[in-house]
């Protein structure tokens, strides 16, 4: 008699559920994924904007070349090759004014070209010498209650090594201004990226919508794993019974009942858990960051915008940070991007609009976006905030502490030691499947 394979139903399509349904479906499990929108990808994704016929991202996502266990999710749907791998960190600094300064690093290990790369930064010698001194002390333990604000006053990066270096930096990694940023989060991030070779701190910027990434090609591959995947299926309920999820109840009024020896793997987001879960200690009480894109188009006569590459920093940016575009798309379209700024909770679409255009006209001085063609993109619940005190609220990927025995927990909220990221997601995944 053969044995019947054990179950586990996994719930939430992003990144962490997918690497969590391929991982398990390749240990042996009967493995359903339960996917409340009626696409996969989770918070990175696509629409077709009706207007224009164009299908946009719900927001530009990164990737630096250390993000491994990401990229073997891309590998597992066909799609690692649609990015621009770049070789080496490139990245331009736009100020107010139109003047720009570019940090470019060479082809040698991080640890040997960051240091040449800042000494070379076009600011004055005495902001190179701190940024180069401030890099070398991110390689030293951090209090834990120190703020990343705390941390650049203590080391005496004020000034231009914070509005180049630092504040764009942290805006990119931990989507919130260090006044709120953990520095021990963001330190940590950075030297995973920037101790290595050079690849490492390298943007990867997609070719192609991010939903062609993730979304299209992942009902294809998880079928061809043997998952059963069931999309719109929310999941509402737990039924909970002598602490083991009994039967999962989804919104359309079907139960799905968990037998023993099944697994229940939650890869929801932390604010969705504990609806589900609101007595779990330590679940889901992290505090969210929007993300805030307008998508540019800028008419057909108009003059271009200056490619400065994928990804440029603006400096003392406001309320937008970074300018962005798709590599190899139409040079007319870009897109402006605000991470962490509250200041657009309750402002009409003209309103984000015109403080959108008149900031490109602050930047990139002489440039008309009269008449630019444009759609914005808000996601409340981009990330979380990965603030000193997050830490308690972020159990480590697998077993809740006090939680239902047979419910595992992953995704980008989980104790990875990253910030919100698909990295985060796509390795608290891989911690709950070496933890089997
Ligand atoms: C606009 C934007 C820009 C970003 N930029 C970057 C970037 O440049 N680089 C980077 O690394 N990261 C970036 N991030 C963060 C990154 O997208 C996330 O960290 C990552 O995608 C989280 O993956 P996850 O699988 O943990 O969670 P999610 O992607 O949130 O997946 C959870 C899934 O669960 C589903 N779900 C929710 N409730 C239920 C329910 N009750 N039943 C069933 N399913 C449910 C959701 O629909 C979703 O598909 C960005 C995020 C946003 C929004």
């Amino acid at each position: 008699m053969t044995a019947v394979p054990a179950r586990a139903f996994v719930l939430g399509g992003g990144v962490a559920g997918l690497t969590a349904a391929f991982g398990l479906a390749d240990r042996g499990y009967k493995v359903t994924l339960l996917e409340s929108r009626g696409w996969l990808g989770g918070r990175a994704f696509s629409s077709l904007d009706r207007d224009s016929g164009r299908r946009l991202d719900n927001g530009p996502h990164v990737m630096l070349g250390c993000y491994r266990a990401t990229r073997a999710l891309l590998r597992r749907l066909g799609t690692e090759e649609h990015f621009q791998q770049d070789r080496a960190l490139a990245l331009a600094y736009r100020c107010v004014g139109g003047r720009v300064v570019r940090l470019q690093l060479s082809g040698l290990p991080v640890p040997l070209a960051m240091p040449l790369a800042l000494l070379r930064l076009a600011v004055p010698f005495g902001a190179r010498v701190r940024a180069f001194a401030g890099m070398v002390c991110s390689l030293l333990p951090v209090a834990a209650h120190w703020t990343l604000a705390e941390w650049l006053r203590r080391r005496r990066q004020d000034g231009e090594p914070a509005a180049f270096l630092w504040r764009p930096l942290c805006r990119a990694i931990m989507n919130v201004e260090p006044e709120q940023a953990a520095a021990r989060d963001f330190l940590a991030t950075l030297r995973e990226a920037f101790s290595g070779r050079a690849g490492s701190a390298a943007f990867w910027t997609p070719k192609r919508p991010w939903g062609a990434l993730f979304g299209d090609p992942a009902p294809a591959a998880l079928a061809a794993a043997g998952v059963e995947l069931r999309l719109s299926a929310r999941v509402a309920t737990f039924e909970l019974e002598a602490g083991r999820v009994r039967g999962l109840g989804l919104l359309s009024g079907e139960r799905l009942a968990v037998a023993d020896g099944d697994l229940v793997v939650s890869a929801l987001p932390w604010f969705a858990l504990r609806g589900l879960l609101p007595s779990a200690v330590g679940v889901g009480a992290l505090q969210s960051s929007p993300i805030m894109n307008v998508f540019v188009r800028t008419r057909a006569e108009a003059p271009l915008l200056p490619d400065e590459g994928t990804v440029v920093a603006l400096v003392e940016g406001d309320p937008f940070h970074f300018v962005m575009r798709t590599a190899g798309a139409d040079p007319r379209e870009f897109a402006l991007v605000s991470g962490g700024n509250r200041s657009f909770d309750g402002q009409s679409v003209d309103e984000i609009r015109k403080r959108a255009l008149q900031q490109i006209e602050r930047h990139y001085p002489g440039l008309s976006m009269r008449d630019a063609e444009v759609r914005i993109r808000k996601e409340q619940h981009a990330t979380f905030v990965a603030s000193c005190g997050s830490a308690v609220q972020r159990p480590r990927p697998g077993r809740l502490p006090a939680g239902p025995d047979n419910l595992l927990v992953c995704g980008d909220w989980t104790a990875t030691g990253l910030p919100s990221t698909l990295e985060g997601a796509a390795r608290s995944a891989e911690a709950l499947l070496r933890g089997l």
